[in-house]
């Protein structure tokens, strides 16, 4: 997979995108992602890339022709046009589900805006979707486009261990994943609950499970809707929603 990040700023993108696990799949080939500077594109002689709000206000607009011109170089050097992303605080929030539909298709482009925003008319024109990292604002595309592209990068084959790695992980069958512990066996007086020392896989499985829908439910009731489950788990959730009453 391919990933292109439209930015003003590249090396804070970079920055982050040569590190840890993504820098390793970059390294390895597992996934391609190019940082791409909207201003190498500005036809301005001195540069700008934005401007004044009309009608007023604080803050630049990035404007039209550096990022028109950037997208369309993109198309052209892919020899097709990618899915692009919107980054903007207006967008749909992100899910694990929409980064897993997302994580399929062979390339996306992720436009981040600066400053005030981008210019209305060439997000009309050119991008396909719109999205969010949550409900507040940041100064610039670039965190969420990093959020973005490292969510859908690690699900891409060969970047983490294995699928394992993420499909047991919080939110992608819609609960929270349980308590995790490594050594020592005990620490400032609190022990590792005793199960998980044991060597009893079914066992292990079975607390795993259980810890796992108390913590949605406690903490995020609302997910239990769309999760899968089975005649166990409701019981126990019952019983769990018996104690609390
Ligand atoms: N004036 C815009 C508004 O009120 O909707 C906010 C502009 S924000 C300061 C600058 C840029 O940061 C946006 O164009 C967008 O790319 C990015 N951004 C800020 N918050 C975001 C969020 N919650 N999700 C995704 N992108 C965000």
């Amino acid at each position: 997979m391919r990933i292109d990040i439209l930015t003003l700023f590249p090396e804070m993108c970079n920055s982050f995108l040569d590190e840890s696990i993504i820098g390793r799949a970059r390294e390895n080939g597992f996934v391609q992602i190019n940082c791409v500077n909207i201003r190498d594109y500005t036809l301005d002689r001195h540069n700008r890339v934005d401007d004044a709000p009309y009608g007023g206000g604080t803050g630049m607009i990035i404007q039209t022709q550096p990022v028109y011109d950037c997208f369309d170089a993109l198309c052209k050097t892919l020899g097709k046009r990618p899915h692009l992303i919107y980054m903007t605080p207006q967008g749909k929030t992100l899910t694990q589900k929409r980064v897993a539909e997302l994580a399929r298709l062979e390339n996306i482009a992720i436009l981040c805006g600066h400053y005030e925003g981008v210019d209305e008319r060439v997000i009309e024109e050119i991008v396909d979707e719109e999205i969010s990292i949550g409900d507040y604002v940041v100064t610039g595309g670039e965190l969420p486009a990093l959020i973005l592209a490292d969510s859908i990068s690690r699900m891409q084959p060969g970047v983490l261990s294995g699928e394992d790695a993420y499909t047991r992980e919080s939110h992608f069958s819609s609960l929270l994943e349980y308590p995790q512990y490594t050594r020592p066996p005990e620490w400032h007086g609190r022990k590792v609950p005793d199960v998980l020392t044991s060597g009893h896989h079914a066992k292990i499985a079975e607390w795993q499970r259980r810890q796992s829908l108390k913590r949605t439910y406690e903490r995020r009731p609302d997910l239990l809707e769309s999760a899968q489950l089975d005649k166990k788990d409701i019981e126990f959730l019952n019983e769990l929603k018996n104690h609390t009453e």
